[in-house]
């Protein structure tokens, strides 16, 4: 049996009993870390955002792990690379209040980038050596503390996903080219989370403030009031899938971690009962409507059933993150003008959707997508 814990709370400053509840429900952080070990806690960092906004880890759920982890006698450290067109970390640490709240308790933050990174072959049939950085690679152990998000290639964006970070830098956007599709990167993030899993301690969803639409980072705000622990992080994020009402079956990223329904008779549960949570209704990605429709729909309508990238010139601030987001070089800007997508070039990763920090880039869509794709 997998035990998950569920506990409920509506505000960041009550985080550090809810986090302490929420592991104690699962045996307790002396099952999961030992005295004197070496304990990478990594959040979701994203991007340089305000904790308000739902994009990353609130910092008030890594103080309370960090107070867990020294508790037992073990050294805790923060990291996270953030999304690869990202450059200035001291300011990401700033905005996050990463910083703050590592000088207050004491603790080293550590740039993933800095630290160099080894290569690997993970046995993805794309991208044959994938570089994870040393900081998460020297660790004795990782606790895994993603934020609940909507992602527009891959659904959803919780446990799993948030290894994605241990990638550094720019490498993150490299494999994106190779990777571009949901069903590739589906199976590369599998095999992210296989090479890591058994030095994953534990994963604390931080759903008090989760994001929904068309995250991960320009979707909207949902106040779930939830925290959610588990040692696996691949059962907990289909637990809280098939709550939030998404068919774990259309998830690729389950099915090639072979996670089925039937998982969840071997689930022990802990805490609140999940319909004590605001999970009604909550939205997922508009455009993974077009991959889930019936393949003989799409074979018939063709060329007519179509999304495309596209930035909106009046929010754009001309700041270039998509350029340098873009893994083949399909955003383009002449002089001082706005950046556009050359749609032929498109290979709709969306990696400059999830890097705009204002909400510019979006999607031009035919007459018949609209009809079978409403904005959610
Ligand atoms: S679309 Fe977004 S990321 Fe690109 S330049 Fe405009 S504001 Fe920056
Ligand atoms: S324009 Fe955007 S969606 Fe298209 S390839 Fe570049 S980053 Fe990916």
């Amino acid at each position: 049996m997998t035990k998950i814990s569920l506990v409920k709370c509506d505000d960041y400053s009550k985080a550090d009993n809810a986090v302490r509840e929420a592991v104690n429900l699962i045996g307790g952080v002396s099952v999961f870390v030992r005295p004197s070990e070496r304990i990478l806690i990594k959040p979701n960092l994203l991007s340089p955002k305000d904790p308000s906004k739902a994009v990353t880890t609130h910092p008030e759920i890594v103080r309370a792990v960090i107070r867990l982890v020294k508790e037992v006698g073990a050294v805790p450290l923060v990291g996270d690379s953030p999304g690869g067109a990202i450059r200035d970390i001291k300011n990401l640490w700033k905005v996050t209040l990463m910083e703050k709240i590592c000088v207050e308790e004491n603790v080293k933050l550590v740039n993933f980038e800095a630290a160099g990174s080894k290569e690997f072959d993970i046995g993805d049939k794309n991208i044959k050596k994938v570089n994870f950085s040393n900081a998460v690679l020297d660790c004795d152990g990782i606790v895994n503390l993603p934020k609940l998000k909507t992602h527009m290639l891959m659904s959803f964006s919780a446990g799993v996903k948030n290894l994605y970070g241990c990638v550094p830098g720019l490498m993150k956007v490299e494999y994106h080219k190779y990777a571009s599709k949901n069903k590739e990167f589906a199976d590369f993030l599998s095999k992210i989370y296989l090479f890591f899993k058994d030095k994953i301690r534990f994963t604390l969803v931080d759903g008090i403030l989760s994001m929904e639409g068309n995250g991960p980072s320009a979707g909207d705000i949902r106040k779930t009031n939830l925290i959610a622990a588990s040692s696996d992080a691949a059962i907990l994020d289909a637990y809280l899938l098939n709550e939030l009402n998404y068919n774990i079956s259309d998830s690729d990223l389950l099915k090639n971690l072979k996670i089925t329904k039937d998982i969840f008779n071997k689930i022990e549960l802990a805490g609140e009962p999940s319909k004590n949570f605001n999970f009604k209704n909550f939205r997922f990605p508009n455009l993974r409507k077009l991959d889930l429709l019936p393949r003989f729909i799409v074979r018939i309508l063709g060329k007519l059933l179509w999304m495309k990238v596209d930035i909106n010139k009046k929010m754009c601030v001309k700041c270039m993150l998509c350029i340098r987001a873009c893994p083949i070089g399909a955003i383009r800007h002449k002089s001082n003008a706005h950046p556009y997508v050359y749609a032929k070039k498109c290979i709709s990763c969306f990696c400059c959707h999830e890097m705009c920090p204002s909400k510019a880039v979006g999607f031009k869509k035919s007459i018949l997508a609209k009809i079978f794709i409403k904005d959610s």
